[in-house]
């Protein structure tokens, strides 16, 4: 992931490094080929923009050009930037409330949304040792729940039993329940998703947001769909309360523009990034050691 923006930033500050001395032109001159390897990168024209703008006022408005390495330190706030625009802050789930905690995934048909459910579920069994019960509440989707239940034999974590008919907001009552009475630490929901965003989805998202009360509502999208991503991150972001994001297929995304657009546009942190079909592909994002990942 990330390797043509990594490509294209690493030729930008050779030729920076290269240099010695630095003018203010030097660093105009490098900010705006920077500005071109975002978009090439896929990253959202406003993000972009807002992103050479913070870089160049730092770059030019502190003590960088008279220091003794001018290239260094432009990379550094180069670096610094895209961390402040990866989201600086935590990225854990907020489950630290009295059991058991709700985590609802939302998101579009084919985002990944099942699987990922399965790979969190997973990881929190494993390295937390949580109780873990797993929900579908695609009722649209043949065969989405069984799906579900399939993943929860393989990851060895609880599945509601299917009630053939059940509607989403009456599985998450029982859901809920079941969570409640048999002890589990958190329940994911796995609600359903559609082709496009559309108002009936967000309608029975909001339903169920109202019954679960969820701690965190994870959007999952697909980062190999670019700027259309980032289109869907707005919409939910907008009707939904979402916590955060997770992004998938990062394996496959060598330009990584949703990733770095996400953060700007839905004003949430990216939680999670998928890695790969397998269980374990999943990996907690942290701004710091993917912008170390871009800049190589
Ligand atoms: P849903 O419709 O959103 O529930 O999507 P699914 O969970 O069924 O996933 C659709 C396909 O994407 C499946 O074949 C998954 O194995 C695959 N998938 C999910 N996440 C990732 C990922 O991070 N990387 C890759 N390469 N494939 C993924």
């Amino acid at each position: 992931m990330f390797e043509s923006l990594s490509d294209r930033l690493g030729g930008v500050f050779d030729r920076l490094r290269g240099r010695g001395a630095l003018t203010e032109a030097d660093v105009r001159t490098a900010m705006r080929e920077v500005r071109v390897a975002l978009l090439e990168a896929d990253v959202a024209l406003p993000v972009a923009r807002d992103f050479v703008e913070r870089a160049t006022e730092r770059a030019i408005g502190q003590d960088v050009l008279r220091s003794v390495t001018p290239g260094q330190q432009v990379v550094k706030i180069v670096h610094d930037t895209l961390v402040e625009t990866l989201g600086a802050d935590e990225s854990a789930l907020t489950l630290d409330v009295t059991p058991p905690a709700i985590v609802m995934m939302v998101g579009l048909q084919g985002s990944g949304k099942t699987t990922t459910t399965a790979k969190i579920a997973k990881r929190l069994k494993g390295r937390e040792g949580k109780k873990i019960l797993m929900a579908s509440l695609d009722v649209n989707r043949p065969a989405a729940q069984e799906q579900l239940a399939t993943l929860g034999v393989q990851t060895e974590v609880a599945t509601l039993p299917i009630v053939p008919g059940q509607q989403p907001v009456d599985i998450a009552r029982r859901a809920l329940q079941a969570a409640k009475l048999q002890g589990f630490d958190v329940l994911m929901l796995d609600t359903a998703g559609r082709l496009h965003v559309d108002q009936a989805l967000m309608d029975e998202m909001k339903a169920v947001a109202e019954v679960a009360r969820p701690q965190e509502i994870l959007l999952v999208v697909d980062s190999l769909t670019g700027q259309d991503a980032v289109n869907v991150a707005r919409n939910f972001s907008d009707q939904v309360p979402l916590t955060g994001v997770v992004l998938t297929r990062m394996d496959g995304d060598a330009r990584g523009g949703a990733a770095l657009s996400m953060r700007a546009v839905t004003g949430k942190p990216i939680k999670f990034a998928g890695t790969g079909e397998k269980l374990d592909a999943l990996e907690a994002f942290h701004p710091e050691r993917v912008a170390g990942r871009i800049l190589g």
